[in-house]
């Protein structure tokens, strides 16, 4: 039995972290943080479903658990990340992504073609990931959009729905705020942006270490072996939730999507500082405050982009035009099935 445990304790030391992120303590100081920046008139349910939203932080997490379902893998694990540094592979830019996932998938087939690369095979890539940088700005996007969905079904349901309604609405909507959360959350760890998620591949001239666990070391060992984050501080230097400023074009309605690249594109030139940091002793031992600083500002820039992304979703969020005429019908003629 002892025996077993001990292997089965050096496998999950093994196990490739590359879609892991902050581990679920950072996740839940990372929600902490953004609903203590919401505004005093943002809904107070939300605020009373703390414990819930902590709780959701790691949920896209808990569904990597489950490792032998490959549907769920092939559908989950890309969200999680977005290696910015593929692109050029591609001949892509930030500026020329789409909104849409699938357009873009599309786009990086006819890119391969071009260039006269292969198709990935199946049978050495059975989760079907392979030529996939990842789907991190797309998960953001979507789960913003469906919590201002949400907020706009019940903003309808408050008015003119059953008590039941409006429990459920905002049971939703708390749930939604847990979901983008973690996404939110997972971008504000920048080897969630790169190739170099877990030490340095290919080409290596500045010598940045390779180790296999530095991705897991910044997931959270770091403050394991270091003490946890100033969260009081952390918390002190957010300023409110605001609006985001960004345009709506008309390649993208809701501006959600470029401020989702522009987020992620920021936390990809942390990159290499954070290298630069581990190869100069920074990360670990004495000299570890420079380390703590950069890795808290981290966690704070992801609690502040995720405090604006909630807040944004409800103040955007138009009342449900199609619901609205099925409730005021509803209560015109109540026995109408
Ligand atoms: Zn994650």
């Amino acid at each position: 039995m002892q025996a077993r445990l001990l292997l089965c304790l050096a496998f999950l030391a093994l196990w490739p972290v590359s879609s892991s992120a902050w581990d679920y303590e950072r996740h839940r100081l990372i929600n902490e943080l953004a609903l203590g920046a919401l505004p005093k008139d943002f809904p107070a349910f939300a605020q009373a479903a703390k414990a819930r939203i902590l709780f959701l932080g790691g949920e896209p997490d808990r569904w990597r658990n489950n490792n032998s379902d490959r549907a769920l893998r092939h559908s989950n694990n890309p969200d999680h990340y977005f290696d910015v540094d593929d692109l050029a592979d591609y001949g892509l830019k930030s500026s020329d992504l789409t909104q849409f996932r699938y357009e873009f998938v599309a786009r990086l087939a006819l890119e391969r073609k071009a260039r006269g690369r292969p198709e990935p095979k199946p049978e050495a890539n059975p989760d079907r990931l392979d030529g996939l940088p990842g789907f991190l700005p797309w998960a953001i996007t979507e789960n913003y959009g469906r919590l201002r969905s949400a907020f706009s079904y019940l903003k309808v349901f408050e008015e003119l729905g059953t008590e039941e309604e409006k429990t459920n609405a905002r049971e939703n909507v708390v749930y939604q705020m847990g979901l983008l959360s973690h996404f939110v959350g997972d971008a504000s760890q920048p080897l969630h942006t790169t190739r170099h998620f877990n030490g340095w591949r290919g080409d290596n001239p500045k010598g940045y270490t390779t180790r296999p666990t530095f991705h897991r070391w910044i997931d959270g060992d770091f403050f394991k072996a270091h003490g946890a984050p100033d969260a009081a501080a952390l918390g002190k230097a957010l300023r409110p939730a605001q609006r985001l400023a960004v345009p709506s074009t008309r390649k993208d309605e809701s501006g959600l999507f470029l401020a989702s690249v522009l987020y992620i594109n920021r936390q990809f030139d942390q990159v290499v500082p954070l290298y630069e940091l581990e190869k100069s002793g920074k990360l670990s031992g004495e000299q570890a405050a420079a380390g703590r600083a950069f890795l808290e500002e981290q966690l704070g820039k992801g609690a502040q982009m995720l405090s604006d992304l909630w807040y944004d979703a409800w103040k955007g969020a138009l009342p449900d035009r199609f619901l609205q005429a099925y409730l005021s019908e509803r209560s015109l003629n109540p026995k109408k099935p």
